[in-house]
């Protein structure tokens, strides 16, 4: 199908145009800042809006890629072929109903936090730092100082690749480390519902802005990552590794082993993904010869690579 064609219809399939990019720029939808282009990006409005624009890409057997804040991502440098579904600040409503919060997939946590604060409910501090949308924590199950997103979900509400929208429990997401089951039947998370409880507004103030210190103090955060390059291997500390086995500062091109936290791979200077993923083959190498241990990537490798 023509690319023209397709730029056409997806317009049509939203209520504001300017919603559709043609060879939308990557770098400003990662935190990474790294990548080709995409050949579309969409950022739906709404359930429906989103259900329109998967029904036509299947029907037109058009790939799609699924995309939140893009803080957990590594694009190639070759791009994305088809269209990127950006669920993010146009579906970002959040409500609060007695102890629970309700959040569209596409709100940040730091707001849907923020929201839990205000209305003086407790449980979701330890998200206030993760520079995610709700859709991805529920699809990473991501978690920080011992809190997790499987501690507080009740339940989401996704879109399924055959087009019907399906509410889960939080059991049937089948959450496990940095895991859910939209990893396997490639749902669209639409909105979830979180559990919190009643807690003084000052304590919530009080901790978050503690857990964000401790952030600030270890983590790199004036450049830009996608936060921890690898998973915590069983029994060990993925960065504990990395500094033991003399990757600490280690550089390919552009892409650096922060010096500040191992854990993290920082963009130093304009670094290509062929810079991080050479860096990260390198360190997994490093890694495996000098503790055995094989360190599995947590940052979603996609895209392609450039020809
Ligand atoms: C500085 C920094 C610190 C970080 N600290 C932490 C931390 O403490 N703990 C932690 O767990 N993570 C951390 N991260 C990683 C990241 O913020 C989380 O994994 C976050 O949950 C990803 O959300 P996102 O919206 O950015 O997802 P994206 O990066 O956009 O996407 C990640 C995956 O989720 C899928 N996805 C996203 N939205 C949806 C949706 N609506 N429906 C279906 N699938 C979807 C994508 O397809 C992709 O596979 C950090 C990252 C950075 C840059």
């Amino acid at each position: 199908m023509e690319l023209e064609k397709i730029y056409g219809d997806l317009k049509d399939l939203v209520s504001d145009g300017s919603r559709v990019l043609r060879d939308a720029d990557m770098r400003e939808y990662t935190t990474f800042r790294i990548g080709g282009p995409a050949d579309f990006l969409v950022r739906p409005a709404s359930e429906e809006e989103a259900a329109g624009i998967l029904s036509y890409l299947k029907e037109n057997g058009i790939p799609y890629t699924v995309l939140g804040n893009g803080s957990n991502v590594l694009v190639l440098d070759g791009g994305i072929r088809g269209v990127v579904i950006r669920i993010g600040r146009d579906m970002a409503r959040i409500r609060v109903s007695g102890d629970r919060l309700t959040a569209e997939a596409g709100a940040l946590l730091s707001a849907a936090a923020s929201a839990a604060a205000e209305a003086g409910l407790g449980g979701m501090e330890f998200a206030a730092g993760i520079p995610g949308s709700v859709g991805g924590a529920v699809f990473m199950n991501a978690g920080a100082y011992g809190g997790e997103m499987s501690r507080i979900l009740v339940s989401c509400r996704a879109l399924l690749p055959d087009g019907t929208v399906r509410d889960f429990s939080k059991e049937e997401m089948e959450l496990g480390y940095r895991h859910s089951i939209f990893e396997e039947n490639r749902g669209i998370i639409l909105s979830c519902t979180l559990q919190l409880a009643q807690a003084d507004r000052e304590k919530i103030a009080a901790l978050m802005k503690e857990l964000a210190a401790r952030r600030a103090a270890k983590q790199p955060l004036n450049l830009p990552s996608a936060g921890s390059t690898f998973k915590r291997p069983e029994g060990y500390f993925a960065g504990k590794l990395i500094e033991e086995s003399g990757c600490r500062g280690l550089a390919v091109g552009g892409a650096r082993v922060s010096p500040k936290h191992a854990g993290f791979v920082v963009n130093e200077e304009k670094a290509s993904a062929e810079d991080v993923t050479t860096l990260i083959d390198l360190v997994r190498m490093t890694v495996k010869d000098y503790s055995g241990v094989e360190l599995e990537p947590e940052v979603r490798i996609i895209g392609e690579k450039k020809r």
